[in-house]
This record gives structure tokens, sequence and C-alpha cells, in this order.
């Protein structure tokens, strides 16, 4: 079994090898075959479902390597919650990174309606931005005379910060496994311009080495 620790530095490895293109990850037929009976995801990632934003090709990982679940604004509701403690419990996968990104479409939506812009969102639509909203609103509420791009960027890292603080403490499971088991569960932006994971938030003081520690 990966510990949490090694499992984050695979992730950053692998970020390193796609940002610098000598990307390294087997997606061939022998790997996919050699995973029909069992699976050992060494991460769980929660990412968004933004077609610029692939957990796989961003940390260079293969068939059988992370767990992903993605969805609009990487927001956590039951089944988002259900996932993570299924890896968690049947793969014994010890980390799960909570992945926003620059330029997040849901995390701007949440900022133009509460900035009292006309938006048009089905009800379905709206259970994500609801979810997106609290933390939102607080850094807009905070924040007022900011530059457009600082609010957006402090916007979308408060969504991964509740996601993170939602997996940790909305879930019994996941709060036994967390002293039990050492499961960590981190918060991170990719970053569209540059293709840079950042991992921001949660991430034990032992972990904060490495050429995209911050
Ligand atoms: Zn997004």
């Amino acid at each position: 079994m990966t510990t949490a620790l090694d499992a984050l530095t695979r992730l950053r490895e692998g970020n390193r090898r796609f940002v610098s293109g000598e990307t390294a990850a087997l997606s061939n037929a022998a790997r996919r075959v050699a995973l029909v009976a069992r699976q050992e995801p060494f991460a769980i990632v929660l990412g968004c479902s933004d077609s610029r934003v692939p957990a796989e090709l961003v940390f260079d990982q293969s068939f059988g390597d992370l767990f992903v679940i993605r969805v609009a604004g990487n927001v956590v509701a039951p089944s988002q919650v259900g996932s993570v403690e299924f890896a968690a419990s049947l793969y014994g996968t010890r980390l799960v990174v909570v992945m926003g990104h620059s330029q997040c479409g849901a995390v701007i939506a949440t900022l133009e309606e509460l900035q009292g812009r006309p938006t048009n969102q089905s009800k379905n639509l709206r259970s994500i931005v609801d979810r997106v909203r609290p933390s939102v609103a607080a850094v807009l509420n905070s924040r007022r005379d900011r530059d457009p791009d600082d609010l957006l960027r402090d916007a979308v890292r408060a969504n991964v910060r509740a996601s993170v603080d939602h997996l940790r403490h909305g879930s019994e499971l996941l709060e036994r496994l967390i002293p039990e088991t050492g499961l960590l569960v981190v918060g991170a932006e990719y970053s569209l311009e540059t293709g840079v994971v950042d991992f921001f938030e949660n991430v034990p003081a032992s972990a904060q080495y490495g050429l995209f520690a911050r």
C-alpha cells in the first residue's frame, strides 16, 4: 500500500514530467489486461470536469493509478463523499487530492451571480453553484475592491479549501480513517497557464519540499 506522503511525491513527480514534456505513463493493452481482476489506485483525485484538466494527464499517470471523481467546480455532494469513502475503504487509497484550477467556469458563474449579473441556471446547475457560493461569498465580502484576477484566484482556492474541509469533516468514515490510517486530504490548484499543480492546502510540513511545494 502506498502511504499518503509517498503518493503525494508520485503526483508531484508526475506533474513535473507533464510540465517538462517528459511524460512516461504507459497506456498499453498489457497494463489494461493486468488490471482486469484488481486495482490499487494510489491516490483519489476530486477534480473539475473542465476538459482542460484531465487528472491522469496532468499527473502523468496511467490505467489503475488514480481513482478520479470529476464534477463541475470540484464540489462535494453526498455522491462525491461516497465515492471517496468507496475508494479509501475498498482499495486502501490513502491520499485524497481536491484539485481546482485557474479560470474555473463554476467559480466564475458563482462570482457573477453574487455580483448581481443575470445568470440563467437550471435547477441542477444551481445545485452546483449553491455548493460553491458560501466560500466564494466570503472572499467577495472581504475584498470588494480587489483586482478581478486576484478575486477569481482567491475564490478558486477558497472553493478548494471548502471541499477539503467538507471531506475531512463531513464523513464519519473518513474522519476515522484520518487518525487510524494516515489518510490525508489535501487541496491543490492546477494552472491552465503553466500546467503546474500547486499543493497549497493541508500539506504536512514534512511534505513541503520539492519543486512545486510552495
Ligand atoms: Zn472548473
